[in-house]
């Protein structure tokens, strides 16, 4: 895991015991570059541990000093800033239920302005929003912030699934696209809400070029204060982090290079093709808007439609392609249909 930065932590400083215990077993793997514990806990519901609280801050410094790495905790609010950096804070990240609101993350970036900052990490909203994103990153940098990373937490999601919150992970690739400088760093544990899929989606992390992973360790995750069901022991850390491959941008063999550049045209060959059928198509549905034109029909057709769709669909699916592809490919094809039949008729 080399040039990558891995952060680890608790969820929550619960004591100054934990606190410490966890970053003596972190360092010892070797392979952690930073420190993580939350201190001020935004939890959904009242009631439930909201965070140890400015305690908490000396706890996690002290912790870092003894073994040797920075630290980092979330803030929220210009208090928060206030006292971490007193506590002599550097590193700092922004809450997924933070990003959200605009006059939160103004609040921060004007407390933070000015001060030595080592990095600040944003992570995504709660909900699939990019822009939001991009406007708190916007914020900081405003406010001069020079390094600045993103969090990939997953997104809540309405379905339930596998995940707690759905990694959507086309969302933080659009970003990296547009920020290529900024450090993306994959957070599998709010992702996952569970321990058995924290690799698959570490590892899926790794291949798609992240540049980090923030990951909740606990010594005992079962008896964690927060996010029990989460948390692992900084020993599986260690072996989950032995386990995952970086896989290379470029390959060392020729072979496997050349062999590569083969498969890529061919698929650049079938994409054309899929293309040219496509346009055929829309010639086609031009001539039933010309029809539906001169007979007054109108142009959408639902209970047709709906056969011919599930029609597709049966097809599509015995020829491997998955229900959510097909889904969003459908609708698609058929939106588009209607655009060039409604070309033709007005
Ligand atoms: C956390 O990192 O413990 C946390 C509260 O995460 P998020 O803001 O992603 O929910
Ligand atoms: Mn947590």
């Amino acid at each position: 895991m080399k040039n990558k930065l891995i952060i680890a932590g608790p969820c929550s400083a619960e004591t100054e015991k934990q606190v410490l215990k966890t970053a003596e077993l972190l360092a010892a793997t070797g392979k952690v570059n930073m420190l993580r514990a939350g201190i001020w806990k935004p939890r959904t519901r009242p009631g439930s541990f909201e965070g140890v609280g400015e305690i908490g801050l000396k706890w996690l410094i002290d912790a870092g000093k003894a073994v040797n790495l920075p630290v980092i905790t979330e803030v929220a609010n210009r208090d928060h800033v206030k006292l971490a950096l007193d506590a002599g804070f550097k590193n700092f990240w922004i809450g997924a239920r933070t990003t959200v609101n605009p006059f939160a993350v103004q609040e921060i970036a004007d407390s933070l302005e000015g001060k030595e900052i080592d990095l600040l990490l944003i992570k995504n909203p709660i909900n699939p929003d990019l822009q939001l994103w991009i406007g708190a990153i916007e914020r900081f940098q405003a406010a001069g912030i020079k390094n600045i990373g993103v969090i990939h937490r997953g997104f809540s999601a309405f379905k339930t699934n596998k995940y707690r919150n759905e990694p959507l992970w086309e969302i933080p690739l659009n970003l990296k696209q547009q920020f290529p400088d900024i450090k993306l760093i994959c957070d599998p544990s709010h992702i996952c809400g569970r321990r058995d899929i924290l690799e698959e989606v570490s590892q899926k992390a790794m291949d798609l070029e992240y540049d980090g992973l923030m990951i909740e360790t606990h010594p005992k995750p079962d008896e964690a204060w927060s996010d029990a069901q989460q948390q692992i022991t900084p020993e599986v850390l260690n072996v989950m982090l032995e386990h995952i491959v970086m896989r290379q941008k470029t390959w060392e063999n020729p072979e496997t290079n050349e062999h590569l550049e083969l498969l890529r045209n061919q698929l650049q060959v079938l994409d054309h093709q899929v293309f040219e059928i496509l346009g055929k198509r829309m010639e086609i549905a031009e001539k039933i808007g010309a029809l539906k034109k001169q007979n007054n029909i109108t142009i959408l057709q639902s209970e047709k439609w709906k056969l011919v769709k599930e029609e597709r669909f049966q097809f599509g699916i015995n020829k491997g392609l998955t229900e959510k592809f097909l889904t969003r490919y459908l609708d698609a094809l058929h939106q588009e249909s209607i655009r060039h039949q409604t070309k033709v008729m007005n």
